[in-house]
């Protein structure tokens, strides 16, 4: 598929403005313009500036806030290709475990990426033979899959003497520091000529006849070539004045944090309910009250600090980031069964972050038919730290060659109905 007006080679492009007006931080002013705007300086556009820059494009992310401010500064740091859909999304999650092992030399950042391995740990028959088709549809994908016995998980990993049976192994599986993670790509964006203008909220995409314009801001009107959002769970918001319905909405994650300990987890760990309770399918392990309530499934996650992170819930309660008694002795209460020890390490904090949630799990990446220039980039649930250094590439490489890859294909906006009221544009 070529798409029109929409990519641009190096030696080709037409610049709006003379790059050096858009370096070096948040100095935009009333004429501004780049090339390629990004809104949302999360892990996504982060990455997908970054790539661009290194293509030599002129972009401009713009954010609200500052850099992490969204759902990429209040999450986990998994990088797990286990809990992916088999196909297309797996092999997303395979080529950015690729790409990760090699970032932080690439970026010249450390993302504390470690390839630590996953457990998906298991409790009953049920969850064993659904996760034992799911090892072994993951293996077309080209993700090995491991099935361990409680003894093996008890040999790798002590600290789980709760109540399971066993668990998936894969060796792919590892974590990353979000909040690095995104530095990382910014400030390797930043080097190679990126702009950034934070404390800038975009009120308005400027959609002139068929074609996108530029944005309005709080500092004033952005004219792009090009306009990418990057802008997570809020994005549907931003498209839903121009007629255009996206089906990303929030999903709340909620999370404790440790006390620092030494090192007593030497894997990144989900339980088989954490996979179902994400795809909506029924766990083989029903519980009752609280769990299915808030959603709970398994996460533990021992920081490069030391604090393991346990988490987590999944709920549609709108943007609401409030962290209430009720989820967080339920998310405690259930890592408990599994690592009783935990009971002895204190909490000394928890928070809640928004997942934006697609009803098919996967991003929505590519153009939007019917408005020239418009790119979105967002909808990545609770994968959106660990695909975002093959969504920088995916969408990067659409903008500077036009073509739209197989990956993108899979994930286009338009595989969903979006216009219902058809585009309403500026005259
Ligand atoms: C509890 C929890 C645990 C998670 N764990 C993991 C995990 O272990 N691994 C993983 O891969 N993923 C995880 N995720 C998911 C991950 O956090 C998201 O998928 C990812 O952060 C999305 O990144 P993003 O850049 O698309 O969005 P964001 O990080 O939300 O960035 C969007 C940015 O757009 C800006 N913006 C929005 N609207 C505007 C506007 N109008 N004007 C200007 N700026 C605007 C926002 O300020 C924000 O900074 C988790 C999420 C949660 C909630």
């Amino acid at each position: 598929m070529r798409v029109a007006l929409i990519g641009w080679s190096r030696a080709g492009k037409q610049k709006l403005m003379s790059k050096s007006m858009l370096h070096g931080g948040p100095r935009v002013n009333a004429t501004m313009g780049a090339d390629v705007l990004v809104v949302g300086a999360g892990a996504i556009g982060c990455s997908i500036a970054y790539q661009l820059a290194r293509a030599g494009i002129d972009v401009l992310v713009v954010d609200r806030g500052d850099l992490a401010s969204g759902s990429s500064g209040a999450c986990d740091g998994y990088v797990v290709t286990q809990t992916k859909h088999p196909g297309i999304h797996a092999e997303l999650a395979l080529k950015s475990v690729e790409a990760f092992e090699h970032l932080s030399d690439e970026l010249r950042w450390d993302v504390q990426y470690e390839r630590v391995g996953g457990l998906i740990i298991i409790r009953g028959p049920g969850q064993r033979a659904a996760m034992e088709r799911h090892a072994a549809a993951l293996k077309e994908s080209g993700i090995q899959v491991e099935m361990l016995d409680r003894r093996a998980v008890a040999d790798r990993e002590p600290f789980l003497d709760g109540e399971y049976d066993g668990a998936t192994y894969c060796g792919l599986d590892g974590r990353v520091d979000p909040l690095n993670l995104t530095r990382g790509f910014a400030a390797a964006a930043s080097r190679l000529g990126a702009g950034f203008s934070f404390y800038n909220s975009v009120a308005s995409v400027v959609v002139r006849g068929d074609r996108v314009t530029g944005v309005v801001t709080s500092l004033g009107f952005i004219a792009c070539r090009v306009l990418i959002l990057a802008s997570g769970v809020w994005t549907a918001a931003l498209l839903e004045p121009l007629g255009l319905h996206v089906p990303i909405k929030p999903r709340r994650g909620i999370v404790l944090v440790t006390e620092p300990v030494p090192p007593l987890l030497n894997h990144v760990v989900l339980d088989a309910r954490y996979i179902a309770v994400k795809f909506g399918m029924r766990s083989g392990d029903e519980t009752c009250g609280a769990f299915e309530h808030y959603g709970v499934g398994l996460a533990l996650e021992q920081t490069a600090d030391g604090n393991i992170l346990i988490g987590n819930t999944r709920e549609f309660v709108g943007f609401d980031r409030r962290v209430a008694v009720e989820p967080v002795s339920a998310v405690r209460s259930y890592a408990l069964r599994v690592a009783p020890r935990l009971g002895g390490i204190g909490i000394i904090r928890s928070f809640a972050g928004l997942r934006p949630y697609t009803p098919d799990g996967l991003p929505l990446l590519g153009p939007v038919e019917g408005v020239e220039g418009l790119v979105l980039a967002a909808g990545h649930e609770g994968d959106g730290i660990a695909l975002s250094p093959i969504t920088g590439r995916i969408v990067a490489d659409y903008v500077c060659s036009g073509m739209v890859s197989r990956e993108m294909r899979a994930c286009l906006p338009g595989r969903f109905d979006i216009w219902k009221t058809g585009v309403e544009s500026e005259k």
